[in-house]
């Protein structure tokens, strides 16, 4: 387990839940063909919750993140994100992938671009903002993630965990009011996981709402209002952080715990 997140003083004062919804989803179920991969997922996620979803790998905790942005579609149920349900329907699909932002194990930085160019692209040509405007925005959140020297550079020549700060600047620079994070520090050397973490947690303290799947059980513990413990496609469990780890209620959980702590 890392403690790493730990060694920061952590300021909740801005880390407000609110009574706002920010993602509704309601008996939702997904196949991958034949294979069940959801079962029934109900969760309410309120505005500025930091969520954390831990569980075996192949639970399901990728899929469901997933489908929030509608990176996968799921066949029964709702999924509704700042009160826009996700459906086929293009234009509200478009509408939520606005408001939430991704990050993934790997970065997928465009590498033939550089720092700059792979933060100010979408907003130029998705969002049709001035290009001047979008690199003064891209050269905020550079700084807001520590590397604004590393702009002109191309994602080759910076480390694993300069690179995915980048694709966290990157993601900022579209202005969501959510970030999904799809196990960030996983592909990272020990020592730059402390960085990635620490960028998340400056998120979380300035109110981002977050749903982060994660093995770092140090951030849970810290950041988190809420764990949720996915396995064989269900949450089994969810609680605040401390009753989470001291007092987990499923078998399943317990061993779980057991395993990585
Ligand atoms: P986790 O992120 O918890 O490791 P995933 O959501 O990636 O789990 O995967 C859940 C299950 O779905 C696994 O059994 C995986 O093999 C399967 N799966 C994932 N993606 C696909 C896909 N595109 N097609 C078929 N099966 C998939
Ligand atoms: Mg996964």
């Amino acid at each position: 387990m890392s403690e790493l997140a730990t060694e920061r003083q952590i300021d909740r004062s801005k880390m407000h839940v609110g009574s706002d919804v920010a993602i509704q989803i309601n008996n939702m179920n997904k196949w991958y063909g034949a294979f069940h991969v959801l079962r029934d997922i109900n969760l309410t996620v309120n505005e500025g919750e930091r969520i954390v979803i831990a569980g075996p790998s192949g639970s399901g905790k990728s899929t469901l993140i997933r489908c929030i942005n509608r990176l996968e579609e799921h066949q029964q149920g709702d999924i509704i994100v700042d009160g826009t349900e996700l459906t086929s329907d293009l234009k509200n699909i478009d509408k939520v992938r606005r408001e939430v932002g991704m990050c993934f194990q790997h970065f997928n930085l465009f590498p033939h671009l550089t720092i700059l160019e792979n933060c100010t692209l979408a907003p130029i040509w998705v969002r049709k903002v001035p290009r001047k405007e979008a690199e003064e925005t891209a050269m905020h959140f550079l700084e807001k993630v520590k590397i604004p020297d590393q702009a002109l550079k191309y994602p080759g020549q910076l480390s694993g965990g300069q690179q995915q700060r980048v694709a966290i600047a990157r993601s900022l620079c579209m202005k969501p009011r959510i970030m999904l994070f799809d196990e960030p520090t996983s592909a990272l050397d020990p020592e730059m996981i402390k960085e990635v973490l620490d960028t998340m947690i400056e998120l979380a303290e300035e109110g981002m709402t977050m749903i982060c799947v994660t093995h770092e059980m140090g951030f849970a513990r810290q950041v988190a209002n809420r764990v949720i413990f996915m396995d064989q496609g269900q949450i089994v469990e969810q609680n605040e952080p401390e009753e989470f780890f001291n007092n987990p209620k499923s078998e399943r959980t317990q061993l779980f715990l057991s395993q990585i702590l």
